[in-house]
C-alpha cells in the first residue's frame, strides 16, 4: 500500500470547505464579479492607517511574527478593558474555533451543541475533530439560547456555540438575555459567544460578562468591521487557564508580523471605526430600501448585512441568488429551512449597492418566470 493512511475519521469526510468562496466562482465563469457582497467583508477597507502600517511591516517580513503577539495582546487587553491573560489571538476567529474545538473533542463521545443553519465554519470544525453534533432550530430567526441550553443540558455538551449577532440572519439578543445565558450553562458546558459582528451593536448593547467567567469565551475579529478579513486576525476573552490551554495546540508562528501590525493599527483608529460602523448603517438602511422597491422584506439587522426574505421557499431564493450572481453580483444565502427564503446581502459602497438595485428586478422577474 501507497500514501499517507489515514484516519478512519478523515477518511470518512467529504474533502470540502464550508464556503465556495467568490474567486472560485469567477474562475469558473471567467470574469470577476461586479459587486463582491456575499461574505460580510468591509468593502470600506481598512484604515489607511493600517495600511500603513502593515506596508512598513511587510519590510520586517523576513522575521517570524512575536509568537506571543505581546504588543496586540496588550493593547487588546487595554481597549477591552481586560488583563492580557484573558486573551488568545489567532488566525481569524474561524483558526481559534478550530483550536478550541481540538481542545475538547477527541470522538463521537464528545457532544456540541450549535444552531441548525448557523456559522458552518464551526460544524466543519467538530466534524473534522469526530464530535458529535446536536443542532436546535432557529425560533422567529433568532437562534434560540432556551433550546440551545437544553439541549446542551441533555447531551451533556462540551461547547455551545452562539453568535450574537447572529450571522446568516442579522438577528440579535438584549444584552440581558446573553447575560442569563451565560448564568444558565450547564454545569461541565463551555458557551462559545461568537462576536464577530459584535462592534456593529452600540457598546451598551454588549453584554457585561466576567472577562475570567470559566463558562463562556467570546470571540471578536478584525474581519468585520475593521475591514481586515485577508489579514486573519481574530481574538478570544476568557478565563486565564483556558487562554493558557490554546498553546498547547495553536500555530504558534500562525500571526504574521504585517497582520500583529495592522491590528495594533487598527484599534490605534478609532475614528475610522467609527466612521465605518456610520457608512455600514446607512447601506444596510439602502438594502432596506431596495427590497421593499422590490415588494420583499428585509430583516431587521444589527450586523453589516442584511438578510432579505424573498417571501417563498428555498428553492425560489436561490433562483433569485443565482438571478443576481449570473448578473455579476456576489451574494450568499442561509443554508437550512425555513432561513433560506432569504438571501443574504453585505453592506457595500453606493455603487455597489446601485449595481444591486438595477440587478434585482430582473433577477426577481427571472426567478419567477422560472427563466
Ligand atoms: C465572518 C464570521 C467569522 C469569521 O471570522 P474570522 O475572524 O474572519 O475567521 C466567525 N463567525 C461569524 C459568525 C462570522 O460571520
Amino acid at each position: 500500500m501507497t500514501g499517507p493512511r489515514y484516519t478512519p475519521l478523515v477518511d470518512s469526510l467529504p474533502a470540502t470547505v464550508p464556503f465556495v468562496g467568490p474567486e472560485t466562482q469567477e474562475r469558473a465563469m471567467g470574469q470577476g464579479f461586479r459587486a463582491r457582497l456575499g461574505a460580510n467583508e468591509s468593502v470600506f477597507g481598512p484604515s489607511p492607517k493600517v495600511v500603513a502600517a502593515m506596508a512598513e511591516a511587510a519590510r520586517g517580513s523576513w522575521m517570524y511574527g512575536d509568537p506571543e503577539n505581546h504588543d496586540l495582546r496588550q493593547a487588546l487587553a487595554a481597549h477591552e478593558g481586560v488583563a492580557p491573560e484573558n486573551i488568545i489571538i489567532g488566525e481569524g476567529i474561524d483558526g481559534l474555533l478550530g483550536y478550541l474545538v481540538r481542545m475538547v473533542t477527541a470522538g463521537p463521545a464528545d457532544h456540541i451543541v450549535t444552531s441548525d443553519g448557523a456559522y458552518p465554519t464551526f460544524n466543519y470544525h467538530v466534524a473534522g475533530f469526530g464530535g458529535t453534533m446536536h443542532k436546535v432550530a432557529y425560533r422567529d430567526d433568532h437562534e434560540d439560547p432556551a433550546a440551545l441550553l437544553a439541549k446542551a443540558g441533555e447531551v451533556a455538551a462540551k461547547l455551545i456555540y452562539f453568535a450574537n449577532p447572529d450571522n446568516p440572519m442579522g438577528s440579535w439578543h438584549p444584552r440581558a438575555v446573553v447575560e442569563e445565558m451565560v448564568a444558565q450553562v450547564p454545569a461541565g458546558s463551555l458557551l462559545v459567544l461568537d462576536e464577530a459582528y459584535g462592534q456593529f451593536l452600540p457598546p451598551e448593547d454588549l453584554p457585561r460578562i466576567d472577562p475570567s467567567d470559566p463558562r463562556v469565551i467570546r470571540f471578536r475579529t478584525f474581519s468585520k468591521a475593521y475591514g481586515m478579513a485577508g489579514a486573519r486576525v481574530g481574538y478570544g476573552i476568557a478565563a486565564p487557564e483556558l487562554i493558557t490551554a490554546f498553546n498547547k495546540v495553536r500555530n504558534h508562528f500562525g500571526m504574521s508580523r504585517v497582520s500583529q501590525a495592522g491590528a495594533c493599527a487598527a484599534l490605534d483608529d478609532g475614528a475610522y471605526l467609527a466612521d465605518t460602523i456610520g457608512k455600514v448603517r446607512d447601506a444596510v438602511a439602502r438594502i432596506g430600501q431596495i427590497a421593499a422597491e422590490n415588494g420583499l422584506t428585509a430583516l431587521p439587522s444589527a450586523a453589516n448585512f442584511v438578510a432579505i426574505d424573498c417571501g417563498r421557499d428555498g428553492a425560489f431564493a436561490k433562483a433569485v441568488l443565482d438571478g443576481l450572481v449570473a448578473r455579476g453580483i456576489f451574494v450568499r444565502m442561509p443554508f437550512v429551512a425555513p432561513q433560506n427564503r432569504c438571501i443574504r446581502i453585505s453592506a457595500g459602497e453606493k455603487a455597489d449597492l446601485e449595481v444591486l438595485a438595477q440587478a434585482l428586478p430582473d433577477a426577481l422577474a427571472a426567478a419567477r418566470t422560472g427563466v
